[in-house]
């Protein structure tokens, strides 16, 4: 291993929404650019950029405004590009390549201010009141650290049936390669994703769709000042797309099973693919003596200068009812974290 002399005040590993936003919020905090160092293996807008582009949003275009404008550091107002997200309805729900593209502009123009290091962080550990960080053969230190590394989707295991990975059933045009000469395809989950999925395996006329879930479909609901369900049920087109298909008139190839163990048994049989769009869960990355990462669900503390942010690390809301949900999404990201930070730049090592 290499040794890096230089040490760091904050190191943010992920270059995702959620680590876009820490930068920007760091910077804000007056840290100074040159005492961030910023890791990722890619730097194009994380998962987010590789996977979801052709998804549509559930949120609104104006909440991806809010976000992009809520950081000074970010300077999208002085931006002299005109991306297409500012000409759309911002009421309106979008194509999610059309937040990526202001992203990826904000994340190269963090990238030419502070440190950057493209690389796969593999160990994090204590070593004289620092965070040594060892990312591919070299070692960085850094006071604080936040990990906004990201998820990946949840899969099941049935062997005898080849799987449509999600990043390929979310993209209409790959979907159609994959279902090529397939006439039958199952689809575990009943959330946004696996609505949309069986959206456009009904569009594309396969002659048997099977959707297996566990629970009746959810739907978010605006009330005054709060939405129920807001991160666990469906919005937009896709919650008028299943009232329609799924409540109402179900389409001659969609056939739908609570995903019991003999319903399982009996249905899945017979079916030339498999999706499953049932979940996610945090890439972790390795930190000596922390078997089990573990963070504070209200104000993302992992340990001493060590902090979990994005999708990996979700805030928990409590709505008025009780119910508890993940917080998951580009402005809950941006609100979440202007709550922490001022704790973060005091829960040092
Ligand atoms: C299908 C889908 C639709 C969505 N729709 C919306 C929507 O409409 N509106 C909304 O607001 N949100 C939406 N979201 C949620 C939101 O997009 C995601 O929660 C968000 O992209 C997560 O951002 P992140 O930065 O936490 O993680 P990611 O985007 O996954 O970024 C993590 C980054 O960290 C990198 N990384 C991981 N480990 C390491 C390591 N060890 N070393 C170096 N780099 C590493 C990864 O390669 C990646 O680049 C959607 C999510 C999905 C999956």
């Amino acid at each position: 291993m290499t040794d890096n002399k230089e040490n760091f005040e904050w190191c943010v590993i992920g270059a995702g929404p959620a680590g876009i936003a820490a930068v920007g919020k760091l910077l804000d905090h007056d840290i100074p650019a040159q005492k961030i160092l910023w890791i990722d293996d890619k730097f194009k807008v994380g998962d987010l950029g590789a996977k979801w582009y052709d998804v549509s949003s559930n949120t609104t275009v104006q909440l991806f405004l809010d976000f992009l404008n809520e950081c000074s550091a970010f300077q999208f107002k002085e931006n002299k590009q005109h991306f297409q997200i500012e000409k759309i309805d911002p009421h309106h729900t979008c194509k999610l390549i059309n937040i990526i593209e202001p992203l990826q502009w904000i994340s190269n123009h963090l990238s030419r201010q502070v440190a950057t290091y493209q690389g796969t962080a593999a160990r994090l550990s204590v070593n004289n009141r620092y965070w040594e960080i060892a990312v591919d053969r070299n070692k960085f230190m850094a006071s604080n650290v936040i990990l906004a590394s990201g998820a990946e989707p949840d899969r099941l295991h049935y062997k005898n049936v080849k799987e449509i990975v999600l990043e390929d059933a979310l993209n209409y045009s790959q979907l159609k390669q994959c279902c090529d000469n397939v006439d039958s395809v199952a689809v575990f989950g009943s959330s946004h994703s696996a609505i949309i999925i069986i959206r456009y395996l009904v569009e594309l006329g396969l002659s048997r769709i099977v959707n297996f879930y566990k629970s009746p479909l959810k739907f978010a609901l605006r009330m005054d000042d709060w939405t129920l369900f807001d991160n666990t049920g469906l919005k937009g087109t896709t919650a008028d797309w299943a009232r329609e298909n799924i409540l109402g008139k179900i389409p001659e190839n969609l056939y739908r099973y609570q995903a019991t163990k003999q319903n399982i048994g009996t249905y899945l049989d017979g079916c030339d693919r498999v999706i499953y769009a049932v979940g996610f869960h945090p890439r972790v990355i390795e930190v000596a003596g922390m078997a089990g990462l573990r963070h504070n669900v209200h104000n993302g503390i992992i340990a001493p200068g060590l902090f979990g942010f994005g999708i990996a690390f979700p805030k928990q809301t409590i709505d008025l009812f009780g119910n508890r949900e993940e917080s998951v999404g580009l402005w809950k990201f941006m609100m979440h974290i202007n709550a922490v930070l001022p704790i973060w730049l005091r829960y040092g090592l």
